[in-house]
Protein backbone atom coordinates (compact mmCIF):
# COMPACT_ATOMS: atom_id res chain seq x y z
CA UNK A 1 0.00 0.00 0.00
CA UNK A 2 1.78 3.11 -0.90
CA UNK A 3 1.11 6.43 1.10
CA UNK A 4 -1.34 7.68 -1.28
CA UNK A 5 -4.08 5.38 -1.30
CA UNK A 6 -4.06 5.24 2.94
CA UNK A 7 -7.26 5.71 4.35
CA UNK A 8 -5.70 6.79 7.77
CA UNK A 9 -9.33 7.45 9.61
CA UNK A 10 -10.45 3.99 8.41
CA UNK A 11 -7.13 2.41 9.69
CA UNK A 12 -7.86 4.57 13.02
CA UNK A 13 -11.30 2.68 13.26
CA UNK A 14 -9.72 -0.60 12.68
CA UNK A 15 -7.64 -0.08 15.25
CA UNK A 16 -9.44 1.07 18.15
CA UNK A 17 -12.04 -1.99 17.56
CA UNK A 18 -9.04 -4.18 17.45
CA UNK A 19 -7.14 -3.06 20.81
CA UNK A 20 -10.24 -3.45 23.13
CA UNK A 21 -9.01 -7.17 24.33
CA UNK A 22 -5.94 -5.74 25.31
CA UNK A 23 -7.62 -3.24 27.99
CA UNK A 24 -6.59 -4.64 31.77
CA UNK A 25 -3.84 -6.48 30.67
CA UNK A 26 -1.70 -3.64 32.01
CA UNK A 27 -1.16 -1.17 34.69
CA UNK A 28 -1.43 2.39 35.15
CA UNK A 29 2.03 3.31 36.90
CA UNK A 30 1.45 3.92 40.74
CA UNK A 31 4.68 4.76 41.91
CA UNK A 32 3.28 8.43 41.03
CA UNK A 33 0.06 7.75 42.46
CA UNK A 34 -1.59 10.76 40.92
CA UNK A 35 -1.02 8.45 38.08
CA UNK A 36 -2.78 5.75 39.04
CA UNK A 37 -6.27 7.08 39.42
CA UNK A 38 -6.59 7.80 35.58
CA UNK A 39 -9.03 5.56 34.07
CA UNK A 40 -7.43 3.02 32.54
CA UNK A 41 -9.49 1.89 29.42
CA UNK A 42 -8.77 5.10 28.05
CA UNK A 43 -7.37 5.29 24.60
CA UNK A 44 -6.71 8.21 21.86
CA UNK A 45 -4.56 8.34 18.78
CA UNK A 46 -4.02 11.30 16.35
CA UNK A 47 -2.00 11.61 13.27
CA UNK A 48 -1.00 14.77 11.78
CA UNK A 49 0.75 14.62 8.18
CA UNK A 50 3.29 16.97 7.10
CA UNK A 51 0.48 18.34 4.69
CA UNK A 52 -0.85 19.31 7.78
CA UNK A 53 -3.80 17.06 7.44
CA UNK A 54 -5.11 15.43 11.02
CA UNK A 55 -7.00 12.81 12.31
CA UNK A 56 -8.25 11.63 15.49
CA UNK A 57 -9.94 8.89 17.15
CA UNK A 58 -11.35 8.15 20.74
CA UNK A 59 -9.98 10.49 23.50
CA UNK A 60 -7.11 11.88 21.28
CA UNK A 61 -8.29 15.57 22.46
CA UNK A 62 -8.26 14.50 26.34
CA UNK A 63 -5.17 16.08 28.45
CA UNK A 64 -3.13 13.51 29.85
CA UNK A 65 0.53 13.72 31.86
CA UNK A 66 3.40 13.81 29.49
CA UNK A 67 5.89 12.35 31.54
CA UNK A 68 9.11 11.14 29.59
CA UNK A 69 7.43 12.51 26.08
CA UNK A 70 8.97 15.52 28.06
CA UNK A 71 12.89 14.51 27.77
CA UNK A 72 12.25 14.63 23.81
CA UNK A 73 10.93 18.61 24.02
CA UNK A 74 14.07 19.78 26.48
CA UNK A 75 16.58 18.13 24.31
CA UNK A 76 15.22 19.84 21.32
CA UNK A 77 15.89 22.82 23.28
CA UNK A 78 19.53 22.18 24.26
CA UNK A 79 20.37 20.98 21.19
CA UNK A 80 19.08 24.53 19.98
CA UNK A 81 21.63 26.39 22.28
CA UNK A 82 25.12 27.16 20.03
CA UNK A 83 28.20 25.48 20.94
CA UNK A 84 26.81 23.36 24.08
CA UNK A 85 28.68 20.29 24.76
CA UNK A 86 26.06 17.87 25.76
CA UNK A 87 27.78 14.44 24.76
CA UNK A 88 30.92 15.18 27.22
CA UNK A 89 27.95 14.72 30.07
CA UNK A 90 25.89 12.54 28.72
CA UNK A 91 25.56 8.80 26.50
CA UNK A 92 24.54 8.06 23.22
CA UNK A 93 23.70 4.30 23.67
CA UNK A 94 20.69 1.73 25.16
CA UNK A 95 20.89 1.51 28.63
CA UNK A 96 19.04 -2.29 28.71
CA UNK A 97 18.29 -1.01 32.15
CA UNK A 98 14.92 0.70 33.60
CA UNK A 99 14.38 3.96 33.07
CA UNK A 100 14.88 4.82 36.58
CA UNK A 101 17.48 2.62 37.31
CA UNK A 102 21.07 3.53 39.55
CA UNK A 103 23.02 0.49 39.31
CA UNK A 104 24.89 1.74 35.69
CA UNK A 105 25.21 4.96 36.68
CA UNK A 106 27.33 4.21 39.74
CA UNK A 107 29.77 1.88 37.41
CA UNK A 108 29.72 4.60 34.57
CA UNK A 109 31.00 7.38 36.88
CA UNK A 110 27.80 9.18 36.78
CA UNK A 111 27.53 9.86 32.71
CA UNK A 112 23.87 8.65 32.01
CA UNK A 113 23.90 5.98 28.68
CA UNK A 114 21.11 8.87 26.71
CA UNK A 115 18.89 11.75 27.48
CA UNK A 116 15.76 9.72 27.66
CA UNK A 117 16.45 7.63 30.96
CA UNK A 118 15.89 9.97 33.89
CA UNK A 119 19.42 10.63 34.72
CA UNK A 120 20.11 11.56 31.22
CA UNK A 121 17.33 13.91 30.99
CA UNK A 122 18.06 15.33 34.10
CA UNK A 123 21.67 16.20 33.08
CA UNK A 124 19.95 17.58 30.02
CA UNK A 125 17.59 20.01 32.43
CA UNK A 126 20.87 20.85 34.52
CA UNK A 127 22.18 22.18 31.20
CA UNK A 128 18.52 23.97 30.09
CA UNK A 129 19.09 25.36 33.79
CA UNK A 130 22.11 26.71 33.65
CA UNK A 131 21.44 28.34 30.54
CA UNK A 132 17.83 30.15 31.37
CA UNK A 133 16.47 32.03 34.41
CA UNK A 134 12.75 30.53 35.35
CA UNK A 135 13.61 27.32 33.10
CA UNK A 136 10.21 25.62 34.17
CA UNK A 137 8.28 28.30 32.52
CA UNK A 138 10.78 28.78 29.23
CA UNK A 139 10.26 24.39 28.80
CA UNK A 140 6.22 25.01 28.82
CA UNK A 141 6.49 28.20 26.53
CA UNK A 142 8.12 25.88 23.95
CA UNK A 143 6.08 23.25 24.45
CA UNK A 144 3.00 25.45 23.83
CA UNK A 145 5.00 27.02 21.33
CA UNK A 146 5.20 23.51 19.21
CA UNK A 147 1.95 22.10 20.09
CA UNK A 148 0.17 25.84 19.29
CA UNK A 149 -2.04 25.11 22.62
CA UNK A 150 -1.76 27.57 25.02
CA UNK A 151 -3.98 25.59 27.72
CA UNK A 152 -0.69 22.62 27.80
CA UNK A 153 -0.35 23.20 31.47
CA UNK A 154 1.53 22.02 34.68
CA UNK A 155 -0.90 19.54 36.17
CA UNK A 156 0.11 20.93 40.01
CA UNK A 157 -1.47 17.65 41.69
CA UNK A 158 1.06 15.46 39.55
CA UNK A 159 3.88 17.29 40.34
CA UNK A 160 3.20 17.86 44.12
CA UNK A 161 2.65 13.87 43.76
CA UNK A 162 6.03 13.32 41.68
CA UNK A 163 7.69 15.35 44.59
CA UNK A 164 6.45 13.48 46.98
CA UNK A 165 7.59 10.12 45.67
CA UNK A 166 10.95 11.28 43.78
CA UNK A 167 13.05 9.22 46.24
CA UNK A 168 14.79 7.46 42.98
CA UNK A 169 14.95 10.11 41.26
CA UNK A 170 16.77 12.25 44.06
CA UNK A 171 19.14 9.41 44.52
CA UNK A 172 20.24 9.95 40.57
CA UNK A 173 20.23 13.50 40.95
CA UNK A 174 22.86 12.75 44.03
CA UNK A 175 24.96 10.00 42.79
CA UNK A 176 25.67 11.95 39.50
CA UNK A 177 26.51 15.25 41.67
CA UNK A 178 28.82 13.23 43.33
CA UNK A 179 30.66 12.32 40.01
CA UNK A 180 30.17 16.39 39.30
CA UNK A 181 27.86 15.90 36.72
CA UNK A 182 25.39 18.15 37.96
CA UNK A 183 25.62 21.86 38.48
CA UNK A 184 22.43 23.28 39.89
CA UNK A 185 20.99 23.04 43.49
CA UNK A 186 19.16 19.85 43.36
CA UNK A 187 16.12 20.46 45.17
CA UNK A 188 15.73 23.07 42.32
CA UNK A 189 16.74 21.26 39.44
CA UNK A 190 14.30 18.35 40.56
CA UNK A 191 11.58 20.57 40.87
CA UNK A 192 12.02 21.46 37.19
CA UNK A 193 12.34 18.36 35.98
CA UNK A 194 9.24 16.89 38.12
CA UNK A 195 7.15 19.87 36.57
CA UNK A 196 8.23 19.13 33.30
CA UNK A 197 7.18 15.83 33.29
CA UNK A 198 3.61 17.12 34.87
CA UNK A 199 3.38 19.24 31.44
CA UNK A 200 -0.53 18.15 30.14
CA UNK A 201 -0.92 17.34 26.35
CA UNK A 202 -3.63 15.48 24.71
CA UNK A 203 -2.67 13.42 21.19
CA UNK A 204 -3.89 15.99 19.65
CA UNK A 205 -1.28 18.41 20.27
CA UNK A 206 1.17 16.63 20.92
CA UNK A 207 1.45 15.14 17.28
CA UNK A 208 1.65 18.48 16.68
CA UNK A 209 4.66 19.14 19.07
CA UNK A 210 6.55 16.31 17.47
CA UNK A 211 6.49 17.50 13.76
CA UNK A 212 9.31 18.97 13.47
CA UNK A 213 11.05 15.49 13.36
CA UNK A 214 8.78 14.57 10.85
CA UNK A 215 9.66 17.69 8.86
CA UNK A 216 13.26 18.50 9.00
CA UNK A 217 13.51 20.56 12.01
CA UNK A 218 10.47 22.67 10.91
CA UNK A 219 7.75 23.21 13.39
CA UNK A 220 4.39 23.70 10.75
CA UNK A 221 2.59 24.66 13.88
CA UNK A 222 5.04 27.43 15.06
CA UNK A 223 6.23 28.78 11.36
CA UNK A 224 9.66 28.04 12.41
CA UNK A 225 12.93 26.27 12.01
CA UNK A 226 13.26 24.78 15.56
CA UNK A 227 16.50 22.25 14.99
CA UNK A 228 18.75 21.87 12.10
CA UNK A 229 18.38 19.29 9.57
CA UNK A 230 21.08 17.13 11.04
CA UNK A 231 19.82 17.40 14.89
CA UNK A 232 16.66 16.23 14.07
CA UNK A 233 18.09 12.96 11.94
CA UNK A 234 20.05 12.93 15.67
CA UNK A 235 16.81 12.66 17.90
CA UNK A 236 15.18 10.14 15.54
CA UNK A 237 18.01 7.66 15.27
CA UNK A 238 18.56 8.69 19.21
CA UNK A 239 14.72 7.79 20.18
CA UNK A 240 14.90 4.65 17.47
CA UNK A 241 17.71 3.01 19.70
CA UNK A 242 16.95 4.92 23.15
CA UNK A 243 13.19 5.89 23.19
CA UNK A 244 11.34 2.91 24.70
CA UNK A 245 14.00 2.15 27.33
CA UNK A 246 14.44 -1.39 27.88
CA UNK A 247 11.45 -2.45 25.53
CA UNK A 248 13.31 -0.25 22.36
CA UNK A 249 14.67 -3.51 20.29
CA UNK A 250 11.28 -4.86 20.64
CA UNK A 251 9.51 -1.84 19.96
CA UNK A 252 11.44 -1.15 16.52
CA UNK A 253 10.63 -4.98 15.46
CA UNK A 254 7.33 -4.57 15.97
CA UNK A 255 6.36 -0.43 15.13
CA UNK A 256 9.31 0.46 13.05
CA UNK A 257 9.38 4.16 13.97
CA UNK A 258 11.92 6.45 16.25
CA UNK A 259 9.31 7.06 19.46
CA UNK A 260 9.20 8.03 23.11
CA UNK A 261 6.76 6.81 25.52
CA UNK A 262 5.93 7.95 28.81
CA UNK A 263 4.81 6.63 32.10
CA UNK A 264 1.38 8.70 31.96
CA UNK A 265 0.53 6.35 28.84
CA UNK A 266 1.16 8.57 25.76
CA UNK A 267 3.26 7.69 22.75
CA UNK A 268 4.74 9.53 20.00
CA UNK A 269 6.33 8.46 17.13
CA UNK A 270 7.46 10.47 13.83
CA UNK A 271 7.76 8.68 10.19
CA UNK A 272 9.95 11.26 8.71
CA UNK A 273 8.44 13.35 5.64
CA UNK A 274 5.40 11.49 5.70
CA UNK A 275 3.79 12.15 9.56
CA UNK A 276 3.87 11.87 13.68
CA UNK A 277 1.33 9.82 15.63
CA UNK A 278 0.78 10.20 19.11
CA UNK A 279 -1.11 7.34 21.56
CA UNK A 280 -2.44 7.62 24.59
CA UNK A 281 -3.71 4.69 26.85
CA UNK A 282 -2.68 4.76 30.33
CA UNK A 283 -2.20 1.15 31.69
CA UNK A 284 1.43 -0.30 30.86
CA UNK A 285 3.34 -2.77 30.76
CA UNK A 286 6.43 -4.36 32.44
CA UNK A 287 9.05 -1.89 30.89
CA UNK A 288 6.80 0.90 31.61
CA UNK A 289 5.57 1.55 27.98
CA UNK A 290 1.52 2.26 27.20
CA UNK A 291 0.28 -1.62 26.56
CA UNK A 292 -2.25 -0.74 24.11
CA UNK A 293 -0.08 2.30 22.93
CA UNK A 294 2.37 -0.36 21.69
CA UNK A 295 -0.05 -2.62 19.88
CA UNK A 296 -2.19 0.11 18.44
CA UNK A 297 1.31 1.39 16.65
CA UNK A 298 2.40 -1.93 15.93
CA UNK A 299 -1.19 -2.39 14.18
CA UNK A 300 -0.96 1.19 12.47
CA UNK A 301 2.66 0.90 10.64
CA UNK A 302 1.28 -3.19 9.51
CA UNK A 303 -2.07 -1.79 8.04
CA UNK A 304 -0.76 0.87 6.44
CA UNK A 305 2.97 -0.65 5.51
CA UNK A 306 4.58 2.98 6.42
CA UNK A 307 7.66 2.33 8.87
CA UNK A 308 11.07 3.51 8.45
CA UNK A 309 12.35 0.03 7.59
N1 LIG B 1 8.32 11.55 35.87
C1 LIG B 1 8.69 10.17 35.65
C2 LIG B 1 9.85 9.84 36.52
O1 LIG B 1 10.70 10.67 36.67
C3 LIG B 1 9.03 9.99 34.20
C4 LIG B 1 9.27 8.56 33.87
C5 LIG B 1 8.65 8.13 32.58
O2 LIG B 1 7.71 8.70 32.07
O3 LIG B 1 9.13 7.12 32.04
O4 LIG B 1 9.95 8.78 37.08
Amino acid sequence: MTEYSVDYQGVLEEIQDEVRPFFGKGKNADYIPALAIVPGNKFGMAIHTVEGEEFLIGDARDDFSIQSISKLFTLMQVLGFEGVDIWSRVGREPSGTAFNSLVQLEYEKGIPRNPFINAGAIVVTDILASRSADTSRRIGDFYRMLSGNLSNRVDETVALSEQEHGYRNAALANLMRSFDNIQSPIPDLLDVYFRQCALTTSCADLAKAALPLACGGYSPIAHKQILTVRDAKRINALLLTCGLYDAVGSFAYTVGLPAKSGVGGGIVAVLPDHFSVAVWSPELDSYGNSLVGSKALELFTTKTGLSIF
